[in-house]
């Protein structure tokens, strides 16, 4: 244990285990692990950013660790990225117990870190942004990422994109045994978009298939083509990890009892 406590809105903990080195733990749930954390937001962040119109302002809700803004700030054509997170300890025991997600990113130029409620940003801040990438934990009843679950929030995130935008989450687990809360973000945000694109992959850290959504109502994500990913890829700041063109085809290429959940009737937000 590197750091144990609780903070305004959270139960905080730092862990070092044998197999997946370094972890933060939220409220008991794992957040990323040093060993694996790259194939998560790689996953997150790049199929929104490959596939929108315009990289050049780009939103993050959440994403305490800093390493959805690492990836985004991959990219020299992302001029300006915003994050927003609530808790300002998780922000801070991120810089200081793990760095390696950083990498530098909160001290980039191009990166705006806010500390406060992402709820009340999206009421107060009128920038419209190309990509709004939301890396929240889990909406359970009594997280404090709840209250930006619902048709209110969704829409007003759909008003925050520029033309072309994409908003891309993650959307918990696509496993055959529990996929029921991905299902119903997914029934939810089809009110509000053209495309939902659901996609998924494992996460050794988390010992399961975990899911995530990219939604547009210009692009069907899942739809771009390996080699316009390949060409975007091309152009990351050093080495990836997990995503290529390949890669995007196997994440957003379903099995058959997810496709089947994700057309059934059923729970909204
Ligand atoms: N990878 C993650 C997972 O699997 O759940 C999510 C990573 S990130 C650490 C989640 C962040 O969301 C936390 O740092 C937390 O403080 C932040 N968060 C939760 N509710 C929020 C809110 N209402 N506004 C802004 N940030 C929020």
């Amino acid at each position: 244990m590197l750091y144990s406590g609780r903070s305004e809105f959270q139960q905080v903990a730092v862990i070092e285990t044998p197999v997946f080195g370094k972890m933060l733990v939220l409220d008991g749930d794992t957040q990323s692990a040093q060993r694996d954390e790259r194939i998560y937001h790689e996953a997150l962040v790049h199929p929104a950013l490959a596939a929108t119109a315009d990289r050049s302002d780009v939103l993050i809700l959440g994403g305490g660790e800093g390493a959805t803004l690492r990836e985004a700030l991959r990219r020299d054509d992302v001029r300006r990225c915003t994050m927003v997170d609530i808790d300002g300890l998780v922000v801070e025991l991120c810089k200081q117990y793990l760095p390696e997600w950083s990498a530098g990113a909160f001290d980039d130029s191009r990166a705006r870190v806010i500390v406060g409620d992402a709820l009340a940003f999206l009421r107060e801040d009128r920038n419209a942004y190309g990509a709004i990438l939301s890396d929240l934990t889990e909406p359970l009843a009594d997280s404090p990422s709840h209250p930006l679950f619902n048709d209110g929030v969704f829409a007003s995130i759909k008003s925050h994109l520029a033309p072309g935008g994409v908003y891309g989450l993650q959307a918990s687990t696509g496993s055959v045994h529990n996929a029921a809360l991905h299902c119903k973000m997914a029934r939810t945000l089809r009110r509000h978009f053209r495309f939902v694109a659901s996609y998924f992959t494992h996460v050794p850290a988390f010992d399961t298939d975990w899911a995530f959504l990219a939604c547009s109502d210009a692009v069907d994500v899942a739809r771009l083509d390996p080699l316009v990913v390949d060409a975007y890829c091309g152009q990351l700041r050093g080495p990836s990890l997990f995503y290529d063109g390949e890669t995007h085809r196997r994440i957003f290429s379903l099995p058959l009892y997810l496709r089947r959940m994700l057309a059934e009737e059923g729970d909204v937000f």
